[in-house]
């Protein structure tokens, strides 16, 4: 049990009071000594010390959300390139078997270039996502569930692509 000491209003001697007492008598002079105002100035520093804990979890919790908004658009913006490079790479591809057969270079290339793009931006993307504020939550980012995602959305442009070129371009 904490002790704290305060001054006797009357004599001015130290008065000695456990930290849930309110009320004591001074051993000196017997006056009555009321802990309240000490208490209530206690309970609102104590209120103002949780009220500023609270804010400063508050404020760390939107700058995560913040800096995993801008994290989370960097990384859609590679899963709709590689996939749009996909998308266009097979087709190309597709397209070479009744148009050119010069299309099945750049088809390749860029179907490579799109699953090496993926593998080095989800490595930058594992590299820079934001730790969350809570150290027991998970992070956000592994590489395996970025580049998985994306070698999913690829595999999925992919198959409209052939899809597409077989509907609109005859193949
Ligand atoms: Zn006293």
């Amino acid at each position: 049990m904490d002790v704290i000491k305060i001054q006797c209003p009357n004599c001015g001697a130290s008065v000695e009071r456990k930290s849930n007492e309110y009320f004591g008598v001074c051993e000196y002079c017997g006056s009555e000594v009321c802990f309240d105002d000490i208490k209530s100035e206690a309970e609102v520093a104590d209120l103002r010390g949780q009220v500023n804990t609270l804010d400063r979890r508050i404020g760390a919790e939107n700058e995560y959300k913040q800096k995993l908004a801008a994290w989370e658009k960097k990384r859609n913006r590679m899963y709709i390139i590689t996939g749009a490079m996909s998308f266009v790479g097979f087709l190309l591809a597709a397209l070479s078997v009744t148009e050119d057969d010069a299309f099945i270079v750049l088809g390749v290339t860029l179907l490579l270039g799109a699953v090496i793009g993926l593998t080095i931006l989800s490595i930058y993307r594992t590299a820079d996502c934001p730790k969350p504020t809570d150290p027991n939550a998970p992070r956000k980012g592994g590489f395996f569930r970025i580049f998985g995602t994306g070698a999913l959305i690829l595999s999925g442009a992919a198959f409209l692509s052939v899809i597409f070129a077989v509907i609109f371009c005859g193949v």
